[in-house]
Parts: structure tokens; C-alpha cells; sequence
């Protein structure tokens, strides 16, 4: 496949410009493929198709899009095995990981395939208002064509997360992936045409940002745009919304805590702190990166977590023996390590880590890092650092240990670990978060919602919630007769 032009309306069109983007394996920071890099005008023709094709698409019942959507699962299907290999070879997550990311994607066109039948179920559903002497029915229609912009840390997973509800509902769209690792997306656009979808209902236009992202957010063209990423951008594509009085979905950071009570399975509590903060490399906007510990058990969980993080095997994400790969980008990598130098001049306590992996003379890796007794105004305890780095403190009582989980500009996630299953529903419901695992790694299903209080966003993806995202209500009233 062409890494040399876009996916637009049913075809492989060449881009307006020449630019191209180095696309690097962060492992051996080798360059694996150019692709190209477009700019406003090739957004222009990406909504222009998108447009044309919404007039027929949206008249599509929910059964035939249905079909549709699970014929994609299947084409992904398909391709699993060289899909996993292209989305670890560019992100550098162990492939194993990228095989999960593939699984999760299938799980979630062939839900919103459910979903898309069951529309057909819920339009036209009559309200009869008798003492009024009216009748009123319910329309679900599509939101329009959307813009969908999608980040670097898991890119097939958060693009099925838009793509497969966005289809279900009758949406046509505009996908711009990340600079950072499109060549996965891009192969979106071959399953588009093996299954025959619309020319238009799918266009995929890479670039950066600044030329691609800003262009499709400003457009007039576009009706709704869902956004994942970071606060800093977040605020931007908010901004262009409001211009334009769009309707936007923002999936944005998080500083989710973890937290464990003295009656803890230590075995277990070791396992799903190591897994909530060191898989993908700390690379999710749900790391449980805060880590409060009830004050009797923190010396010996700690010691635990030490060893265990420093048995970790950093390594190719094809090595069958790595745990964890490098950061993804040089940028990233920048930046985790500039957090850790703030750690070392603020005088935190490293527990272990802080350096850059030993072995490797090429590839981002940092080294599992952990810091203690973390004060709560630093600037490691209070933000995003999106990275292998754990900061710890302990506290005395559930009060306590509420008072300071919540005591963060973020709400997108939180781990509890207890033995005590009353304390665990208490605790939960207490945390301002849209997301609690109890005793458990961070599961996900396509059932459960996705999304975050306070800064962490705005709106929810997964589940009938994700649908709705891109569903407009109508009502339809007239006299009885
Ligand atoms: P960015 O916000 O930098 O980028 C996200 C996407 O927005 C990329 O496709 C990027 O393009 C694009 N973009 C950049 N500038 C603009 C602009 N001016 N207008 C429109 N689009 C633009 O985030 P990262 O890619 O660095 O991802 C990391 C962040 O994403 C973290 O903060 C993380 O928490 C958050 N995230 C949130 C998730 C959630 O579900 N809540 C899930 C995953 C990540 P380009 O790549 O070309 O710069």
C-alpha cells in the first residue's frame, strides 16, 4: 500500500503539496516510512467527499450500516497478525500489546454493528400525549459529517472508539491521524474499499496538526468534531468549536490514582500498579500515576514494587522477551525525562529508575521509574507526564486517601485495591472519576463507557453513550387524530 497520498472519496488521491512526514520506529529511531503530509486544501476535497456522500449514506438503515461494520471486523481480522506488526514496528509497544489493540478494535466495530441494528428499532418510536391531544415521535438522525482527530499512544484502538459509531449512526467523516504513528490508520482506507464502503463515508487525510488538524476543526464543512488528545490542544479545537458553535467530544489527560487499603492482596496490588502505569510505557491518558498507599503496608509494598519494577525487560517490541518498549517519540521521550530531571531538583526521593534504559545506544527507553513521598504541589504529583513514572504517598484513613485522590485538575480514571468490597463501592463512588477498576488491570469493553470528569474532557465514548455522540434527536409532533 501507498504511504504517498490519502484516502479520499473511495480513492488514493495525491496530496496538494510535496511535503512528507519521517515516520520512525522508536526503537532503533530508523525511519520506516515516509508518508505524505497535506494541508488545507486537501482537507477541503476530504469534506467535500465526505459531504456529497452524507445525502445518501444517512438515508442507510442501521441494518445495512450494521453490515458494513461488521465486515470490517472481519477484513481486520484478516490482516490482524500485519496490522499488530505495522502498529508496534511504528508505536514501539511490545507486539503482544499491539495484538490487544487489534483485538479490542474488532470487539468494537462488531458492538457498534449491535448498535446500529437497534437504531432502526428505536426510530419513529411514538410519545402520545393524550390529555394534549398530541402525538409525538423520535427521530435518531446522524450528526453530519465529523472530524475526528486521534493521538499517537494507541491509534487503531481510539480510531475504531470514533469510526465504528460514527458509521453506525450515518455519519460520513474526516479522520486525521497522528503525525506520529499513521501508518496503521492508513491502512483504514484499503479495508474501506475491500468492503466496498460509499466513496466519501471514509476519508483519511495525514499532516500535521497545525495543517491538517486546525484546517478540519475550523472547517465550516464539518459539523461535529471528537478530538483525543492532549489539554493544550484540546483547548484549541474547544476554542474553534465554540466559533462555529459546533458540537465537539473531547477525550483529554488524566493523573488517575490508584489506591490501596492495608487489607490489599499484595501480590495482586503489585501486578495492577505495575500494569497501570508501566504498559504501552506509561503512554495512556488513564495511567494510574498517583499512587496512595495506606501507611502500614507502604514498606513492604514498596520494597515489592521496586524489584518487580526493576525485573521489567525493556526491549524491541518484537523481542518475545519485552515488557515494556521505548517511548514513542523523541518528543516524548523529551519530555519524560525533563519531568524526571524537575523530580531530581524539586529533591524527590527515586525509588528506583530515572535514567535512560542501560543496553540501548539507540531507541527512547527510560528506565520503570518510581518516586516516593511525593509533596502534593509538585509538579511530578499534579501533572500529565505520560511516561514510565510513578510518584508515591501514603495516607492514614479512606477519608484521607479520598480527600487526596480527588485533589487533582484530572478525572478520567482510578484503581481501588481492598479486600473490603463495601470500602470498594464506597471509595468508588466518592472519586470523581469516569472510570474505577476495583482489584483488577485497566479492562476496557466496548459496553462500558470512556471518558473523564473535570479537565480530563468532555463527553463519553464506548457504549450507547459513544453512539449518541454522533446522533442528533428530533421530534416530530402533531394533533391526535
Ligand atoms: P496532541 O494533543 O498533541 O495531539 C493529538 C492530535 O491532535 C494529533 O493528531 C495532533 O496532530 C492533533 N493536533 C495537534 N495540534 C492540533 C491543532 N492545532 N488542531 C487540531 N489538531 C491538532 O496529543 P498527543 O498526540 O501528544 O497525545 C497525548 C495526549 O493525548 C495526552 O495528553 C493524553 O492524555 C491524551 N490522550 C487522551 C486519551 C483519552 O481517552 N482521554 C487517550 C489517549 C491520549 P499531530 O500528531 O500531527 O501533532
Amino acid at each position: 500500500m501507498s504511504y504517498d497520498k490519502f484516502f479520499i472519496d473511495g480513492h488514493w488521491v495525491a496530496p496538494s503539496t510535496d511535503a512528507c512526514l519521517a515516520v520512525i520506529n522508536p526503537a532503533t529511531e530508523e525511519v520506516i516510512a515516509e508518508v505524505a503530509a497535506g494541508g488545507p486544501q486537501d482537507v477541503d476535497l476530504a469534506v467535500s467527499a465526505a459531504r456529497r456522500a452524507f445525502a445518501d449514506w444517512r438515508r442507510t438503515s442501521g441494518a445495512e450500516r450494521a453490515g458494513y461494520l461488521r465486515a470490517i471486523a472481519r477484513a481486520i481480522e484478516a490482516r490482524a497478525g500485519e496490522l499488530a506488526a505495522i502498529s508496534s514496528r511504528n508505536n514501539g509497544k511490545p507486539l503482544f500489546e499491539a495484538e490487544i489493540d487489534i483485538g479490542d478494535a474488532i470487539a468494537t466495530y462488531d458492538y457498534y454493528a449491535g448498535l446500529a441494528e437497534q437504531l432502526d428499532e428505536r426510530q419513529n418510536v411514538p410519545v402520545v400525549l393524550a390529555a394534549e391531544g398530541f402525538e409525538s415521535r423520535t427521530r435518531l438522525e446522524p450528526a453530519g459529517v465529523v472530524g475526528l482527530i486521534v493521538p499517537w499512544n494507541f491509534p487503531f484502538v481510539t480510531t475504531a472508539w470514533k469510526v465504528a459509531p460514527a458509521l453506525a449512526a450515518g455519519c460520513t467523516i474526516v479522520l486525521k491521524p497522528s503525525e506520529v504513528t499513521p501508518l496503521v490508520e492508513l491502512q483504514m482506507g484499503e479495508i474501506a474499499q475491500q468492503v466496498g464502503l460509499p466513496a466519501g463515508v471514509l476519508n483519511i487525510v495525514n499532516g500535521s496538526g497545525p495543517d491538517v488538524g486546525a484546517p478540519l476543526t475550523n472547517h465550516p464543512g464539518i459539523d461535529k468534531v471528537s478530538f483525543t488528545g492532549s489539554n493544550r490542544v484540546g483547548e484549541t479545537v474547544m476554542q474553534s468549536a465554540a466559533k462555529q458553535i459546533q458540537s465537539v467530544s473531547l477525550e483529554l489527560g488524566g493523573k488517575s490514582p490508584m489506591l490501596v487499603f492495608e487489607d490489599a492482596d499484595l501480590d495482586g496490588a503489585v501486578e495492577w500498579i505495575l500494569g497501570g502505569i508501566f504498559y504501552n510505557a506509561g503512554q495512556m491518558c488513564s495511567a494510574t500515576s498517583r499512587l496512595l498507599v495506606q501507611e502500614r503496608i507502604a514498606p513492604q509494598l514498596l520494597e515489592r514494587l521496586k524489584s518487580a519494577s526493576e525485573a521489567i525487560t525493556l526491549g524491541d517490541s518484537f523481542d518475545t522477551n519485552t515488557q515494556m518498549g521505548p517511548l514513542t517519540s523523541a518528543a516524548q521521550y523529551q519530555t519524560v525525562q525533563a519531568y524526571i530531571e524537575r523530580g531530581r531538583a524539586e529533591g524527590l526521593q527515586l525509588l528506583t529508575g530515572g535514567n535512560r534504559a542501560a543496553g540501548f545506544d539507540r531507541g527512547y527507553f527510560i528506565e520503570p521509574t518510581i518516586f516516593v513521598d511525593v509533596p502534593t504541589d509538585s509538579a511530578l504529583w499534579r501533572e500529565e507526564i505520560f511516561g514510565p513514572v510513578l510518584c508515591v504517598r501514603t495516607f492514614t484513613d479512606e477519608a484521607e486517601a479520598i480527600r487526596l485522590a480527588n485533589d487533582n485538575d484530572f478525572g478520567l480514571a482510578a484503581g481501588i485495591i481492598t479486600a473490603d468490597g463495601q470500602r470498594a463501592q464506597r471509595v468508588s463512588e466518592a472519586l470523581d472519576a469516569g472510570h474505577i477498576w476495583i482489584n483488577s488491570l485497566q479492562v476496557v469493553f466496548p459496553e462500558t463507557s470512556w471518558g473523564g470528569f473535570k479537565r480530563s474532557g468532555i463527553g463519553r465514548e464506548l457504549g450507547p453513550w459513544g453512539l449518541s455522540a454522533y446522533l442528533e434527536v428530533k421530534h416530530i409532533t402533531r394533533p391526535l387524530d
